[in-house]
């Protein structure tokens, strides 16, 4: 059902001063658009502004989210998400690891994989990113 708004008529309209969205009554149409409305709160009069859509506000909190977790990208602790630490290797020259596999390190502790060059590694440890060699024997 579409309500045909009418000048005198009652609109939710997001009030300038209130910051609310209130009850307005529409002063001024344009075509079928209010154009100009009081505030029955305030009893300011200003123009129309529609009350913001709950759906438009969501999209925009749903994109700075991934904007976030894409910066984090580079932090171990969002890397070992959903990684078994348990299962860590003990890092030796001798051994062959892959990508995204986590090791430990006798000096740096718990690391994770980020790149397999051949016998080098980049590996992303709490203090850093790292270059160690591997598959040496
Ligand atoms: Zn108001």
């Amino acid at each position: 059902m579409t309500i045909a708004h009418r000048v005198g008529g009652d609109i939710d309209a997001s009030c300038t001063r209130c910051k609310m969205i209130l009850g307005h009554t529409i002063l001024a149409m344009v075509g079928s658009k209010p154009a100009r409305v009081r505030c029955n709160t305030c009893q300011g009069e200003h123009n129309f502004h529609a009350p913001a859509s709950p759906a438009a506000a969501k999209v925009k909190t749903k994109a700075a989210t991934t904007r976030a977790s894409k910066a984090e990208i580079t932090s171990l602790e969002a890397l070992l998400a959903g990684k078994d630490i348990s299962r860590a290797r003990r890092y030796s020259v001798k051994e062959l690891f892959g990508d995204g596999e986590v090791l430990s390190h006798p000096t740096f502790g718990i690391g994770i994989v980020r790149e397999v060059r051949s016998d080098k590694l980049t590996v992303v440890f709490n203090a850093g990113t790292k270059t160690l060699v591997h598959g040496k024997h």
